[in-house]
């Protein structure tokens, strides 16, 4: 089965107690499974408090994040690689603290656009510190998904086939690729075709819509995704992305382009996002059962 989760930032844009306790209890209250924390200010979260509320809700949790300029894991200069690959090995030691399952995101590369293509050097670098981070998450029971996201946000890897590649370039046995509707929409020739490309590889799916708003109000084809997760029998968590500036986190908000107002109501757009999301879910999964279940009589009979 499926965890469904949401991103934090739909609710709310910091992580103080009086934060934490709107998004998780919010999220528990809707029906969700997990809430997705991002982590790019590893002194902004209190991870006990996070855990004692984690609890108190009975919901699970993840981490996502993406590495910046003086933290870039590509750099050539050994200073900033090696300041990114404390970050993220902290990142997974905190994610651990609160018993998070998965730590994702644009952790390959700094988030942002870039005005070259990534270099060799840059990707193997980037790998073997991958490597490195994937060892110690596995000794939390962490699994870490590589994020494929559109050409403005990294130079490394655009598609899920190139996401595919790199990770078994990293080569560890905890590291899955991490597929989003809302990039592959950007890149893919095909989304559906590249979630079956990706397939057994596939550990982690952020949904959001061409325009990061409510789901179903833009111009995704999720029966496809949907149907596609089903038939590669994908059961790793789904999580709901979007973002306004309604709900501002001046780093992450900035880093993603977020000048829009495309909502106001997170409850309201966390809410219809679930209902969304599992029926859509429920409906693909009775696909292939009707596509060879022929009639009495054969395939053209009723
Ligand atoms: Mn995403």
């Amino acid at each position: 089965m499926n965890k469904i989760g949401v991103h934090a930032l739909s609710w709310v844009g910091g992580w103080s107690e009086a934060e934490a306790r709107t998004a998780i209890e919010g999220s528990a209250r809707l029906g969700y499974d997990i809430i997705e924390i991002p982590m790019l200010d590893t002194a902004a979260i209190d991870t006990a408090m996070t855990r004692r509320l984690l609890e108190e809700n009975g919901l699970g949790a993840t981490v996502s994040l993406g590495l910046d300029p003086t933290n870039d894991i590509t750099s050539p200069n050994p200073d900033i690689a090696r300041r990114g690959e404390e970050h993220l090995k902290t990142v997974v030691t905190l994610s651990n603290e609160f018993g998070a399952t998965h730590v994702c995101g644009v952790i390959h590369s700094a988030m942002k656009k870039y005005m070259q293509p990534a270099t060799e050097a840059g990707i193997h670098q980037s790998a073997d510190i991958l490597g490195r981070v994937c060892e110690h998450a596995e000794g939390c029971g962490i699994q870490i998904g590589i994020e494929v996201v559109n050409r403005y946000e990294t130079n490394v890897i655009n598609t899920a086939v190139q996401g595919v590649a790199f990770c078994k370039i990293i080569g560890a046995k905890n590291v899955k690729v991490h597929l989003d509707t809302y990039h592959m929409n950007i890149e893919e020739a095909d989304a559906g075709h590249a979630i079956q490309e990706t397939g057994e590889d596939l550990g982690y799916f952020h949904i959001g819509e061409s325009h990061r708003g409510y789901m179903g109000s833009g111009s995704i084809d999720f029966d496809r995704i949907f149907r596609s997760l089903a038939r590669v029998g994908y059961d790793g968590p789904i999580v709901f992305e979007s973002f306004s500036s309604e709900v501002v986190n001046a780093q992450l908000s900035s880093m993603l382009g977020i000048w829009r107002n495309l909502w106001s109501d997170g409850e309201d757009l966390c809410r219809h996002a679930l209902q969304f999301t599992k029926a859509h879910l429920h409906a693909a999964q009775k696909v292939d059962g009707l596509v060879k279940r022929p009639g009495v009589g054969g395939v053209f009979s009723g």
